[in-house]
């Protein structure tokens, strides 16, 4: 069915009728056919004229009280004007103007179809003129004494539908194209469907129970009743849900046909020496997800495995382990941050971590001793050159960096295992880049912190194995979340530096984060925000000021401070959001935090609570109580579940940005399919795939290869990105 949904519109519905639908960015038979209607109208849902509301699409029952005529006048020479008939109707409770333009012909025969004293049914949208409602060029069709449609066009038998017990759909209409014209093409598109075999094979449409795809689309534009529409939209969500899981299912097969070269955990190599040192035992979770990622690693096709957990679940330590095992079996592993602030930290964690397992083999240190390096975009000169040297010699085993390490001069000895720290920052494509730098695919494993909730990770991530560390090592402090009002309550912000003092006073550190670097209209920026605080309410205290404009050397100075306890107050934008780890930090105060959304604020958060110190984090904001932005905080201060912070943020923004829809947002690749809401179609869909995969490993059936081809077409690698 591909090439007949592929048609462009233009040879159904004709050039001029193409160019509006194009404003839409339907551009083909099959985005016209999956524009679907908005709601359906049925005899049932008549409107009483006295209920009218501007703007609303409504059906109207009534009788023709009085048609005044007003033609055109025509002068000397010239042209007729447009005339106009003006068509009172009444249905007994309240009255509404119909009104119809057009030249003298047309109105003869308006007023023949019409007749006063005739009912008939009007539908068409609500309008006003001179404060009256009216309704301009509504498609009507009249009633016999019984009540019967008495018409024969095309748009009556629709219309005749509405009393015969049938639907008539309303599509989301523009000035262009008032919906009876789209339902119009819709039909035009129906008919050129005909005899089209339907994508999926019949074992696959059986296994998931949906109609013939044709006939889907004949029932959400034709229905004859709810039900009929609803069984033709689930088929449509249906195949959304399985274009993306079938793009998954044989992206990992691919995947999986890629040899791997197997990294078998070495007895008593360095992971056994780092683990002899570890000071706390691994939680369960930890243990089981490392066991799992240690067997994938032994495996000859690469993992392509997903760890979630919240910030401070101790997912580093997982991560090291498997780098370290790897080194054990030869190869190398590089770790990619987001930032160069996450990157230098890394760095310093997992030196730390591994003392003298870290420092590279020398005279007196262990010999499974392995050297770790920093690689980042703004190394001076010598250093980069050398880090790049013992990358290249397989000196290094473990390699830390940000993009930087995709820059074509990098070069690994043997890559064994590549960890991505924070995924959605990566664009596919960038997983793809690292990943072609190894003869065979090296091991990936991401690292997020974002809790995602399960619908979306199989949506997003269908292609990588998820494991979720759920527990947080030794528990967390508690942290109290509190909205201060800063417009209604001024006090208030006073109150809170203050808080800052007392913290500050007991030895704690704090974190004050804004969302922007310099003033602007729209608020305070961090620098402003710390020389403010510095010669006022902070005044005496130690305040350090951190964000991305800061050369490099600059940030990891600014950090070291903070983490050495050399500052008491950290001014910070976003800067800090990911991995910072300093659990003598316990309070964050974020300046505006309106400005950020529910789960970069879960983020920021924390930051805070880590260590054994309770926390507390203020929100300050200037946002009425009344406004969304405001709900966003008091969702935030109300809990600290990050899985059901990260479902209230996918419900509150659009759907169409979730899986990355383009700027004009009109384009998500998934129209029908609320993640959310649809959690079991995607899972069953994701089942079937792995089906499909078994039944065609090659990828033969035409409908596979074309769902997948459209999928890519739409897909946007950085569906979560927002700033
Ligand atoms: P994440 O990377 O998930 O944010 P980390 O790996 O940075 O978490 O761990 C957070 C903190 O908890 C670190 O200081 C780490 O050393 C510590 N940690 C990790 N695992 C354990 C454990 N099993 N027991 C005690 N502390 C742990
Ligand atoms: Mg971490």
């Amino acid at each position: 069915m591909y090439a007949e949904l592929n048609a462009p519109l233009s040879s159904v519905v004709g050039e001029r009728t193409a160019k509006e639908f194009a404003g839409l960015r339907i551009t083909t038979v099959g985005d016209l056919l999956r524009h679907i209607p908005r709601r359906y109208l049925s005899g049932t849902e008549l409107t009483d004229l006295s209920t009218l509301v501007e703007g609303e699409l409504v059906a109207v029952v009534a009788r023709v009280a009085e048609i005044r005529r007003h033609d055109g006048h025509a002068g000397p020479g010239r042209k007729p004007r447009p005339g106009r008939l003006e068509v009172l109707l009444s249905d007994g409770h309240g009255r509404l103007t119909a009104t119809f333009f057009g030249k003298a012909h047309l109105l003869d025969w308006w007023s023949r179809q019409l007749g006063e004293g005739v009912a008939g049914l009007f539908v068409g949208k609500v309008g006003s003129f001179r404060n009256q409602l009216q309704m301009s060029h509504p498609v009507f069709a009249m009633m016999d004494a019984r009540g019967h449609i008495v018409s024969t066009s095309e748009e009556k038998e629709r219309i005749a539908a509405l009393s015969s017990g049938g639907l008539v759909g309303m599509y989301p209409a523009t000035g262009k194209l008032p919906t009876w014209k789209v339902a119009e093409c819709a039909r035009l598109a129906l008919a050129a469907l005909s005899g089209a075999e339907d994508p999926w094979p019949a074992w696959l449409r059986q296994a998931a129970g949906v109609i013939d795809l044709a006939d889907a689309f004949a029932a959400v534009h034709q229905p004859r009743t709810l039900a009929e529409a609803a069984r033709g939209a689930e088929r449509l969500r249906f195949d959304e849900a399985l274009a993306t899981q079938l793009t998954m299912a044989y992206r990992r097969a691919d995947a999986a046909h890629h040899d791997a070269r197997p990294r078998i955990r070495l007895a008593s190599g360095l992971l056994d020496a780092f683990d002899a040192r570890l000071p706390f035992a691994l939680t369960a979770g930890q243990a089981e997800v490392s066991d799992a990622i240690l067997a994938d690693l032994g495996r000859t096709r690469p993992m392509q495995r997903l760890l979630q957990g919240e910030v401070g679940s101790g997912k580093t330590v997982v991560a090291l382990r498997a780098m370290l095992a790897v080194v054990d079996a030869g190869g190398q592993a590089a770790l990619l941050a987001p930032t160069e602030v996450l990157a230098s930290q890394h760095f310093q964690t997992i030196r730390t971590l591994l003392g003298d397992l870290g420092g590279g083999r020398m005279l007196g240190t262990p010999d499974v001793a392995t050297d770790v390096v920093l690689l980042t975009g703004s190394l001076p000169a010598a250093a980069r050159k050398s880090a790049l040297l013992r990358a290249a010699s397989g000196e290094a085993g473990i390699v830390i960096g940000t993009h930087a390490l995709l820059a074509d001069r990098v070069q690994f000895a043997d890559l064994g295992l590549v960890v991505v720290d924070e995924q959605h920052r990566f664009g596919v494509e960038q997983r793809a880049v690292l990943a072609d730098k190894a003869s065979a695919r090296p091991h990936v494993l991401v690292l997020t912190a974002t809790p995602i909730p399960r619908s979306v990770a199989m949506t997003i991530f269908g292609d990588l194995d998820v494991s979720t560390l759920s527990e947080l090592p030794g528990g967390r402090a508690e942290v109290a979340t509190v909205v201060v009002d800063a417009s209604t309550r001024p006090q208030w912000v006073d109150r809170a530096w203050e808080r800052v003092r007392e913290e500050v006073a007991t030895g704690r550190q704090v974190f004050v984060v804004a969302p922007r670097i310099t003033s602007s209209a729209e608020g305070t920026g961090v620098v402003e925000l710390a020389d403010d605080l510095r010669s006022g309410a902070l005044a005496g205290l130690r305040v350090g000021v951190l964000h991305g404009q800061l050369p490099a050397d600059g940030k990891d100075e600014v950090m070291a401070a903070f983490v050495a306890g050399d500052l008491d107050v950290l001014v910070a934008t976003t800067v800090i959001e990911v991995g910072v780890d300093i659990p003598n930090a316990s309070m964050m105060v974020v300046w505006d935090a309106d400005s950020f959304g529910i789960s970069q604020l879960h983020q920021l958060r924390g930051r805070i609570g880590r260590g054994e110190h309770p926390g507390v984090c203020l929100l300050v904001t200037r946002a009425p109580a009344d406004q969304p932005a405001r709900a966003r905080l008091d969702a935030v201060a109300s809990t600290r579940d990050g899985f059901e912070l990260a479902e209230l943020d996918l419900e509150q923004r659009r759907e169409g940005d979730v899986l990355g829809a383009s700027q004009a947002g009109n384009r998500s690749s998934l129209r029908l399919l609320r993640v959310l809401e649809h959690a079991e179609l995607i899972a069953q869909a994701r089942e079937l795939a792995a089906e499909c995969v078994a039944r065609d490993p090659d990828l033969a059936t035409p409908g596979f290869a074309d769902a997948i081809r459209a999928t890519e077409l739409l897909a946007s690698p950085d569906w979560l990105e927002r700033n």
